[in-house]
């Protein structure tokens, strides 16, 4: 029905097979307020979840994604695993093939293994990008435009939007741009769906040949909500984990701003910049959040915020994504 082979990249996805899968989500999103929500469509099929970084709420989706759909799951993390001793992506792959995986769901923090793991003739399964590095993570991309559609598209007739897009909208994104694979995502297919795109970042947190982006970008966060009024806006996570020296403390992020409370007072959302949106937009944040930092937990916690429902979508996101990579046109759910 898409022709998608693997998903690697938001750049995989052309207007209409974004609205494709979209679609097919919203259809999935319906089967999930069933009392049984199993779906037979994917029964005898195995997907692997094959995580080399940390994930929480990323590997569950998928694990519960697939199983909405019968798939068998195996779910292979990097800790604990002959990968810890030093095995290979390539032996692990050819492992994963032996034991008959149709789809490989991977997240690693190398920006590019995932085209790596497609692309090397190792396995014959379609590959999905759960994340990798700095680089993309087109299925939260494709839940960020899920959840915007549905609040800025949809209507009472239309509650999912389906069929349309998300032209003439406007998305500010916030924060760690420089180490956001959701940003690069985001950018990727919010321009694709017709929304504009605000990046707003300390300098130190953009990243070179951000130029050549479909988007703006602004260090001024107070100016782009009071002029702009964006419909939504999306606060990334400050990555201390990727921030060099220091590394997960507060060293590394030193290098990148003056300190927490100065990032937060600049580049934070707090409840007076809450007031100052407009009364429809919506707040999103991909998760983990670190409340105080980059949302404070006011914002995070008022009905603007839809941050629990972008988790609740990216299941369904995630079961169109499989069921369009691996049953194609088979019937699904009737
Ligand atoms: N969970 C998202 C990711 O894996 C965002 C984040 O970690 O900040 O990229």
């Amino acid at each position: 029905m898409t022709g998608l082979r693997h998903l690697l990249s938001a750049a995989d996805l052309d207007h209409e097979t974004a609205i494709a899968v979209l679609d097919t989500a919203a259809q999935m999103s319906a089967t999930q307020s069933r009392e049984i929500k199993k779906l037979p469509t994917l029964r005898g099929r195995t997907v692997v979840n094959l995580f080399f970084e940390d994930s929480t709420r990323t590997r569950i989706s998928f694990e519960a994604a697939a199983k909405r759909l019968s798939a068998d799951v195996i779910n292979f993390s990097a800790k604990g695993s002959s990968v810890s001793k030093g095995e290979s992506l390539k032996d692990t792959a050819l492992t994963l093939q032996a034991m008959g995986a149709d789809a490989v769901v991977i997240r690693h923090h190398a920006s590019g293994a995932p085209h790596r793991l497609a692309h090397a003739g190792w396995v014959d399964a379609a590959v999905v990008n759960a994340g990798d590095g700095t680089h993309q993570h087109p299925t939260q991309a494709l839940l960020d435009a899920f959840t915007l559609r549905r609040h800025l598209a949809g209507d009472a007739d239309n509650p999912d939007g389906v069929g349309l897009d998300l032209a003439g909208k406007h998305v500010a994104i916030v924060g760690d741009v420089l180490h956001s694979r959701v940003a690069r995502s985001n950018v990727l297919l919010l321009h694709t769906l017709g929304a504009r795109v605000t990046l707003v970042a300390p300098p130190t947190l953009v990243p070179v040949g951000v130029e050549a982006w479909p988007c703006a970008v602004s260090y001024d966060l107070d100016g782009v909500i009071a002029d702009q009024q964006p419909d939504a806006i999306m606060m990334l996570r400050v990555q201390r984990e990727r921030m060099g020296a220091g590394g997960g403390g507060t060293t590394g992020a030193t290098s990148f701003f003056p300190s927490p409370l100065e990032y937060t007072r600049t580049f934070g959302l707090d409840a007076r910049r809450l007031r100052m949106l407009p009364d429809h937009a919506i707040v999103m944040h991909p998760g983990p959040m670190n409340r105080g930092l980059e949302i404070s937990a006011d914002a995070a916690d008022s009905d603007r915020a839809v941050i629990v429902e972008q988790v609740a979508n990216g299941v369904a996101v995630r079961m169109a994504v499989l069921y369009l990579l691996l049953a194609g046109e088979r019937e699904a759910w009737s």
